[in-house]
């Protein structure tokens, strides 16, 4: 047992030793070199680069897929036609349903090759959408991540902790999970409940991380859990927030409790683009990975104007999209007046969501797309959570050919009133048709009595 014992805690120290750049694999490694590099260009470098990525992608869709030929074909036009930002923009957009209907005739023909690692987008903002990433793309994805952590002070190895969402857990219900690797401490934000909150409180605490990752609504959870609780605040340096609108009332509620710079990180889950909060306070767009658009009618937005946010995400060869609509709205607003480097800024305008449902003991985030995927529950092609009373939500569903409501609806109000611990009575409304905006999108959760001002939190407290 001894033996045992020793054995594992010199496999721990292993992993902790091996530096994070290293087991991220030689692809990583020169694209991380690379943008850092590539922050010293100057703006014509930059566009130079960006363009000639831009040309040899647009390249690639035409002479490698079925969907792409097709559609330059109908337009009468060829690769060697878009020579300008103006000539691409001529080209149609794709959104998350043109992708769901055309994915087989949009992957190249030598899709194995590309070394695709396959994403499932849950069902949260829309039907679910299978979709491929390359290797290449994803180091560079993370190579993004790391300049950018980087750039808010967080370097490898420092110790750091992640409110994550159950998914990101081998057990759905575990309240911890260590990283060694990346000397991170996984929290499941599903415990975010006032039950169970003294656990992921004291694990943070323990901790001590220089940087807090997560969800802002999962962050803010937190500290309303924590104040109400009545147990002291955690200092942390850095709080790093992504996926979902940050507002005031978040920036201000980090500041307060935790001491912390906040820093934010806009993406999305198809991975077309990334936009990273700097010191200077702006969002910067980072066109290394994806070539944004702004778009206002059926031209480019002028600047502080504006625009739907469309993106080419310019590594993914796996399967490449091209003008990618991401449902979001922004600005663009040109060079950064504080920063020395040549990636333009923008303010995002939302279609972020957020998901915090308010019981009469604070608030609990809502998973429940997520636990019914976990609990086999595959009835529905998409869910809505609605909540406009204190002890009563409506799940809103659009059923598939595998629900049958005399057998299946009894079902699935038990695993929601157990997904959200017992806090709400269950009413399950069948839809016709998915409410959808016209990029394929959905509210995933709407709260009428959680508000957005930071007034209305507090009175609920
Ligand atoms: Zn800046």
């Amino acid at each position: 047992m001894k033996t045992l014992d020793r054995l594992k805690k010199s496999i721990r120290w292993r992993y902790r030793l091996i530096p994070v750049p290293f087991s991220y694999g030689r692809e990583f490694r020169s694209k991380f070199r690379f943008v850092r590099r590539s922050l010293a260009f100057t703006d014509e470098q930059l566009y130079e680069y960006t363009w000639n990525r831009l040309t040899a992608l647009i390249n690639f869709t035409y002479h490698n897929t079925v969907y792409y030929r097709q559609l330059f074909d109908e337009l009468d036009c060829r690769p060697e036609d878009i020579k300008t930002p103006a000539d691409y923009l001529r080209l149609p957009t794709t959104n998350r349903l043109i992708v769901r209907e055309n994915l087989e005739r949009m992957k190249p023909r030598n899709f194995g090759n590309t070394r695709p690692i396959k994403t499932v987008t849950s069902g949260t903002t829309g039907l679910p959408l299978k979709l491929y990433r390359s290797q290449s793309h994803e180091a560079l994805r993370k190579a993004i991540v790391w300049r950018h952590y980087n750039a808010c002070g967080y370097f490898f190895k420092e110790p750091r902790a992640t409110l994550g969402r159950p998914l990101d857990f081998p057990q759905k219900h575990q309240y911890t999970h260590e990283d060694l690797l990346e000397n991170n401490l996984w929290l499941n934000s599903y415990h975010l409940n006032p039950h169970d909150f003294m656990h992921i409180y004291g694990a943070l605490a323990d901790r001590r991380p220089k940087m807090l990752v997560g969800h802002p609504s999962a962050i803010y959870t937190f500290c309303l859990q924590s104040e109400r609780a009545g147990v002291k605040a955690i200092p942390i340096p850095i709080v790093y927030s992504y996926s979902e609108k940050l507002y005031p009332h978040h920036l201000k509620k980090f500041q307060e409790y935790f001491g912390a710079r906040i820093f934010d990180y806009y993406g999305n889950r198809e991975n077309t683009l990334a936009v990273t909060q700097l010191n200077c306070g702006n969002y910067h767009i980072n066109p290394e990975f994806g070539y944004v658009e702004f778009v206002t009618g059926s031209r480019h937005s002028n600047v502080g104007e504006t625009g739907s946010i469309i993106s080419t995400p310019l590594e993914n060869y796996s399967v490449p999209l091209l003008r990618y609509d991401t449902g979001d709205l922004g600005k663009p607003l040109g060079k950064c007046p504080i920063c020395q480097i040549p990636h333009p800024t923008m303010e995002i305008l939302g279609g972020r969501g957020k998901d915090i449902l308010v019981t009469r003991d604070g608030f609990v985030n809502c998973h429940l797309d997520t636990f019914l995927a976990r609990n086999g529950f595959v009835g529905a092609d998409y869910i809505q959570v609605v909540q406009r009373e204190m002890d009563r939500i409506i799940v809103r569903i659009f059923p598939n050919l595998n629900y049958v409501r005399e057998r299946d609806e009894e079902h699935l109000r038990r695993l929601a009133k157990d997904c959200l611990s017992g806090y709400f009575e269950v009413d399950i409304e069948q839809l016709d048709k998915p409410p959808f905006t016209e990029a394929g999108k959905m509210p995933y959760v709407i709260s009428e009595l959680a508000g957005y001002g930071p007034n209305q939190h507090t009175s609920q407290l």
